[in-house]
């Protein structure tokens, strides 16, 4: 036999052979979700600082050996720099290293930050565009199955009369939503997909994720909290820190240097005496407001009340029928019309909520009443808007008639500008739309002036 053909009928062999004995390729491990990420309460807040008082809660829980872990939904880089020249992005970048090296210093390493931008102003409808809404709300629903919370914590949606951070809101808004669709095998599904890949690039073989209680912390010292969620104690000392937990808000806080420089160093240089009378300005009784519970427990309760390890199936929201609105109607709009829609979509219709339409504004600002205005009548019809102000306010525009075509909607606004001298009292703008004699609306929104502050929109 010539050697080529030996060779070949050699690697024939060879071929057959291993045809009839294939290596079968490995069984890949099957994995369970990660369970480094697992936590018992998830916080969910804005910008870095948010977390200071809810932090002396975290170290109790943390006492208690369950896990915590918390997001960010901005870099909150909007802000002032006292401690460089680094601004907008950079500055977000020195403020997540600041808020880092914070919570790492009472034991919280599980830290994440969304894309959302800061926006400073009290309008939660602009933080909401800003933050390109459905991004960060995906990112959010993501790191609610990444972390499977038993517990979601946050900034208590809604427009009081405080510091009102549009942002602030816009965290408690998206976690609420969060809450009710992380369980939703329907939202945002390519992240409930498993990988079809070795080197998966798409989807991100999570599992839906229903949590089972969501609190609210408010942005506002209104009366209105008070007894509309549990307390806790933070006199205590922390075993782990050996601080009472008080102090932990305290010496988180001291990390935030580019805010509060000043004061830090004011802080830093306080002996051990001085540290301890701190404890009227941050130590007391925490609390939260009741948002809703799938396991049962009441309102004042603890907030682990009701929850046991197992999981719970998705819960959907259940939603009232919308009656049809009056064919010739005037509503107040913007961030006020908003929350009246969103608290009935989630079903936290019970949510301690202020007397009517409450702002914050400085003195001698502008102050805008957006109106959305209906016909839905086949003929045009007029209506006039007219205001009733306070000493030493005065109009700038939006007032009059107006003409509404058939079967129309619009947005209006009024604006009026504020007075500069200080009062300490609530004033009140009275708002009334009316037509063909009768009162449409008459809208009365309780102003409070102050030196400074967010501006509103
Ligand atoms: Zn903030």
């Amino acid at each position: 036999m010539n050697p080529l053909r030996l060779l070949c009928l050699l690697l024939l062999l060879i071929t057959t052979a291993v045809a009839q004995n294939p290596t079968p390729s490995p069984t890949p491990p099957l994995l369970k979700p990660d369970e480094r990420l697992k936590v018992d309460v998830l916080l969910i807040v804005a910008h870095p600082d948010d977390e200071t008082g809810v932090v002396p809660y975290l170290v109790l829980l943390i006492d208690q050996k369950k896990h915590v872990a918390v997001v960010y939904t901005t870099h909150g880089e909007a802000g002032h720099n006292n401690m460089g020249p680094e601004r907008a992005q950079s500055l977000g970048a020195v403020r997540e290293m600041e808020l880092r090296h914070a919570l790492a210093s009472v034991g919280i390493d599980n830290v994440w930050f969304l894309s959302g931008r800061d926006t400073p102003s009290q309008n939660i409808l602009e933080s909401l565009a800003n933050w390109h809404q459905g991004q960060v709300e995906e990112e959010l629903v993501r790191m609610v199955r990444l972390t499977r919370p038993e517990v979601i914590i946050t900034w208590m949606p809604g427009f009081f009369v405080g510091e009102n951070h549009g942002d602030h809101q816009g965290a408690g808004v998206l976690a609420t939503e969060a809450f009710d669709t992380a369980g939703d095998p329907t939202v945002f599904p390519a992240q409930l997909a498993g990988p079809v890949k070795v080197n998966e690039t798409l989807l991100d073989g999570l599992q839906p994720w229903q949590a089972k209680k969501l609190y609210y912390f408010p942005d506002s010292a209104d009366d209105i909290f008070k007894g509309t969620g549990p307390i806790y104690q933070t006199n205590g000392m922390a075993k782990a820190l050996k601080i009472p937990y008080w102090r932990a808000g305290f010496e988180t806080f001291k990390y935030h240097l580019t805010q509060y420089r000043n004061f830090i160093e004011r802080m830093k240089g306080m002996d051990e005496k001085q540290v301890a009378e701190q404890e009227k300005n941050w130590g007391g009784e925490g609390s939260f407001v009741f948002g809703k519970s799938l396991v049962g427990g009441s309102v004042t309760g603890d907030v682990f009340e009701g929850i046991t390890a197992k999981p719970i199936a998705f819960v959907p929201v259940a939603r009232e029928a919308y009656a049809q609105p009056a064919a010739l109607s005037v509503e107040l709009g913007g961030p006020w019309g908003f929350y009246e829609h969103f608290f009935r979509a989630h079903g936290i219709t019970k949510l301690p909520r202020a007397k009517g339409p409450e702002i914050a504004i400085k003195r001698g600002a502008t102050l805008t009443i957006p109106l959305e205005l209906h016909n839905h009548n086949d003929a045009a019809k007029n209506i006039t808007i007219a205001l009733k102000l306070p000493e030493g306010w005065t109009t700038q525009s939006g007032l009059g008639n107006l003409s509404l075509d058939p079967q129309s909607d619009y947005y209006w606004q009024v604006l009026v500008d504020a007075p500069k001298p200080e009062t300490k009292e609530r004033q009140e703008i009275e708002c009334t739309a009316s037509a063909e004699g009768k009162t449409l609306a008459t809208i009365r929104i309780s102003v409070q002036l102050r030196n400074g502050g967010l501006p509103q929109n």
